[in-house]
């Protein structure tokens, strides 16, 4: 420990829990408690005691520990944000050893380090902790005794949801003994999930759903336990909350017939959830046809659905069947539905609802058993209202949405793909990069990701090729297909390193030569000179917010936060300045 203490030097000790503490905020008339910018309760431990108490007897202690272990990992995933703000030039040990001082800060238990290693670059970490006087403990002991088995469920998610957001791959932490298993205190550790025997154990508790395969996908056991599970699915990985709702909705929807529709951005993994979709429904015996409809001129798009008969047009030599038939018996999945044309609407529709479809230039329907699975990136509703999409085809389509949130809606998940596409590549090509620098990990986080895992997969696979063997991907390998990166915090200078951007500026006392400039940029847009014309207000503020705008290729998150204003007042001042243009033309 003596040695820990050397290693961390005198940058640590300067971060007290005293420094911490100051970034609590009691608001006490709108009753709100902020740590940072992430709002905090105060909860009564005895509350958490009786919450335990009543998921373990309603759901059974393997789901109530499931629930209690994906809080924890939730919690310590934005506890990592905020360490990461607060501390954007600490090393990664220093960076690190803030987990433990929120987690003092927020009452869990009195954390004592014995030992960390750490080399982000090399993906290796190796930690142990002692906590003395776990509150989870204390009111598992309450509510149960000194009983079997380890308690501090939450508390060790949190533990590896800060790491491995820390580590950029999946870092996992066990309880190794534990007050309420009768010893004195209870002692973690902490590896990356491929060095742990039998990780699947507790790696399951972080799934909603055996659907997703969670942080395994490196090191998974070769047969899955049960046919239903999709552990052999390797593309389907996440542990967010909003992707266990997906598979929440994408296990439900499997048992039943109905049509359904997969919403969301260009590359969030709608065909993969598709294919899992069909895999543990009833129809997983039968074929699963797949069709992108953006990929098909428009005049191909009938008879590749439908079918052809010898004749028709042209070119038909023979007859063949379509997608529809093809599919008979199992899923056809239906990518980017929205652009379809009119006529192609109304085949589909007749389709779903008759179950029987006729080939272009043929006269006799033929009966089919298929189970429409759509896919789009563009809001049918509007497309509705436009008269570009029938309203009938949207509302049978409707029947089960399922909306996949975009990345950055869910960045507990990219330390998670980062490893899974690490290896990927990895394997396909031979190589044995290590992993991720420092800077490239707080880059693919702070990242807004346009086009999402597909763009995340795409990065991860240009880096394995860029970087060394035996090296790490740095950010110089990743980012040279000229993607802006305004992340939330960080930005990317020419050289490769990383400076904060407007949110982490927030965080430390205005700089008073920055405000200086900033006073003589505004001057100088004023017209400086004293007996130059004034610049109205509106015009300088129409000027910084197109150049903001312009700057981050029009992307309204990053502009907000160059310009320091929450998205929805960018957009307020967006719309009253187009406003304005709109009264003056
Ligand atoms: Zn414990």
């Amino acid at each position: 420990m003596a040695e820990l203490k050397k290693k961390l030097g005198k940058k640590d000790a300067q971060t007290s829990i005293s420094d911490l503490a100051s970034r609590i905020h009691f608001s006490e008339k709108e009753g709100r408690i902020w740590l940072d910018d992430q709002r905090m309760v105060l909860l009564h431990s005895s509350a958490l005691g009786v919450l335990r108490r009543e998921l373990i007897d309603s759901f059974g202690i393997d789901e109530a520990r499931g629930l209690i272990t994906r809080v924890g990992y939730n919690s310590g995933s934005h506890d990592a944000d905020l360490a990461r703000k607060l501390r954007s030039s600490a090393t990664p040990l220093e960076a690190i050893m803030l987990g433990p001082k929120l987690h003092m800060l927020e009452g869990v238990a009195r954390v004592e380090p014995v030992r960390l290693d750490v080399d982000v670059e090399r993906g290796l970490f190796s930690g142990e902790f002692n906590w003395h006087g776990s509150v989870e403990a204390e009111e598992h002991i309450h509510a149960y005794g000194i009983g079997a088995g380890t308690a501090c469920w939450q508390q060790v998610a949190y533990a590896s949801g800060f790491v491995s957001r820390f580590m950029g791959r999946p870092v996992m932490f066990r309880e190794v003994q534990c007050m309420a298993h009768g010893a004195p205190h209870c002692v973690i550790v902490g590896k990356p999930v491929e060095e742990w025997s039998e990780a699947e154990v507790d790696l399951r508790a972080l799934r909603a759903d055996s659907l997703t395969s969670g942080l395994s996908v490196a090191n998974r056991p070769a047969a899955a336990e049960s046919p239903q599970s999709l552990l052999d699915d390797v593309d389907v990985v996440g542990v967010s909350a909003g992707f266990n709702a997906v598979c929440h909705m994408v296990r439900r929807a499997a048992r039943t017939q109905a049509t359904v529709l997969f919403l969301g951005e260009s590359g969030v993994g709608k065909e993969v959830l598709a294919r899992s979709l069909h895999r543990i429904s009833p129809r997983a015996q039968g074929p699963f046809v797949a069709l992108n409809c953006a990929a098909l001129p428009e005049e191909l798009i009938e008879s590749e659905l439908f079918g052809v008969e010898k004749g028709a047009f042209t070119g038909a030599h023979t007859s063949r069947p379509g997608r529809f038939e093809r599919a008979d018996g199992g899923t056809l999945f239906l990518d980017e539905i929205g652009i379809l044309s009119w006529p192609a609407q109304g085949k589909l529709l007749r389709a779903l609802q008759e179950r029987e479809v006729e080939r272009v230039g043929g006269t006799k329907a033929c009966k089919v058993d298929v189970r429409v699975v759509a896919a789009t990136n563009l809001d049918l509703r509007e497309a509705v209202k436009q008269g570009e999409f029938r309203e009938d085809l949207f509302f049978r389509l409707n029947v089960l949405p399922i909306h996949v949130p975009p990345l950055r809606e869910r960045r507990e998940d990219i330390p998670v793909f980062m490893n899974h596409f690490l290896h990927k590549f990895n394997h396909r090509d031979g190589r044995v990069v290590s992993g991720f620098t420092g800077r490239a990990i707080d880059a693919l986080l702070a990242y807004h990701w346009p086009g999402n895992i597909r763009e995340l997969e795409n990065l991860v696979e240009r880096g394995v090729v860029l970087a060394s063997d035996e090296g790490a991907i740095d950010t110089t390998h990743l980012f040279v297909g000229g993607e802006s990166v305004e992340g939330e915090w960080l930005t990317l200078n020419r050289d490769g390193s990383l400076r904060a951007t407007s949110a982490a500026v927030q965080t430390e006392a205005p700089d008073p030569c920055a405000t200086e400039r900033l006073g003589q940029r505004v001057l100088a847009m004023l017209g400086e000179a004293k007996d130059a014309e004034i610049t109205p207000l509106n015009e300088v503020e129409s000027a910084l917010i197109t150049s903001a705008m312009k700057r981050t290729n029009g992307n309204q998150s990053a502009a907000a936060r160059l310009l320091g204003l929450s998205r929805a007042q960018l957009m307020y001042r967006l719309k009253t300045l187009q406003r304005d243009e709109d009264t003056d033309a």
